[in-house]
């Protein structure tokens, strides 16, 4: 209930006018978002590989409405790149994109070609892209798409959700050689129709789609803080036979570090998911509705305001 709010507010043009001129989102928005600026991200970058960690850089924003956003969102990725060679960040590292900040939604021929554009930038300085999946009306897509880009950049990588009904037989369908799979539980509202509801369901379905992943010749990337489906991908990769090159853990930026780096320590490769930029509005809210903790927070801090 609190999240389909949370989540509903995420789309509120009104509410995040609030959220953005309150005081308190400053120490917020700090805690899940690696900065502003492309400097500040290769700051925190630098910070979590100096520790062991790798990472997946998000320029944050979605949804843009026109083709000179569009065109924007890809020069910074770009930029973003260049300045990652730059500094001696780029190899093994990652982009994640979001397709609707390319245009996706209005024109997805454009998008297909600022995705292809950003996929050549990463590929000159030893970086991959992966194309985040947003709400259930964009997953087909999204994956015709990566189709696309795999025949010139096969190491681009797709994200599934575990919620959704149809992602079993999406993972069959990914799970082939070299194929990078993110697999996540799903962030967005979805409908009975096409998502299972309760959280139980969600956790079974992301289980039988880290089976098909860790069966097949992919290389699966496990995206959850969740510690039982943690402890359940380190079981199963051993009854796969998976080395720990074989695949890989993700989290997001500020959640759980400590096991972050416990997972690190074990030898798994642990990437995490640095967003940056002004846009941090829509990312904050899926945050929030994740974590009720983090709602009373947000509430502590917005009453300190008076
Ligand atoms: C790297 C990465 C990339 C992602 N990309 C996408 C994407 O492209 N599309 C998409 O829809 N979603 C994406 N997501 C978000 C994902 O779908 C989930 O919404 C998000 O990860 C929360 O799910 P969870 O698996 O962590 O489990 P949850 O059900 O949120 O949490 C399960 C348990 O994990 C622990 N936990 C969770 N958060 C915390 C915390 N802050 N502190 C301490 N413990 C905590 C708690 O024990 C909690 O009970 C991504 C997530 C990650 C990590």
């Amino acid at each position: 209930m609190l999240r389909s709010v949370i989540l509903a507010a995420s789309r509120s043009t009104t509410i995040e006018r609030l959220v953005a001129a309150a005081p308190f989102s400053r120490d917020v928005v700090r805690r899940f978002v690696g900065g502003t600026t492309i400097d500040e991200a290769l700051t925190a970058a630098a910070e979590l590989t100096g520790t062991g960690l790798v990472i997946s850089i998000d320029h944050l924003g979605e949804d843009t409405t026109t083709a000179e956003q569009a065109s924007a969102v890809r020069a910074e990725y770009l930029a973003l790149l260049d300045a990652l060679d730059r500094a001696g960040l780029a190899a093994g590292a990652d982009v994640s994109v979001k397709l609707s900040a390319l245009g996706q939604r209005f024109d997805e021929p454009a998008a297909t070609g600022h995705a292809r554009a950003i996929c050549a930038a990463a590929a000159a300085v030893g970086g991959t892209v992966t194309l985040d999946m947003e709400d259930h009306t964009t997953t087909d897509s999204t994956l015709d798409i990566l189709q696309t880009l795999r025949a010139d950049h096969p190491s681009t990588g797709a994200v599934l959700q575990a919620y959704l009904r149809r992602t079993e037989a999406d993972c069959r369908e990914l799970a082939t050689a070299g194929s990078r799979v993110r697999l996540c539980k799903g962030a967005y509202a979805e409908p009975e129709s096409v998502a299972y509801q309760a959280a139980i369901d969600v956790d079974k379905s992301f289980v039988r789609c880290l089976n098909i992943l860790f069966s097949g010749a992919g290389y699966p990337m496990l995206a959850t803080h969740d510690p039982r489906l943690i402890a359940i991908a380190e079981d199963r990769a051993r009854w796969f036979d998976r080395a720990p090159e074989e695949f890989e853990f993700q989290m997001l930026y500020g959640v759980r570090p400590a096991e972050q780096a416990r997972l690190a320590g074990e030898g798994y490769t642990m990437r995490v998911y640095l967003p940056y930029g002004t846009d941090w509005y829509g990312y904050l809210m899926r945050r929030l509705a994740e974590r009720p903790a983090n709602v009373a927070f947000l509430g502590r801090a917005l009453r300190s305001r008076d």
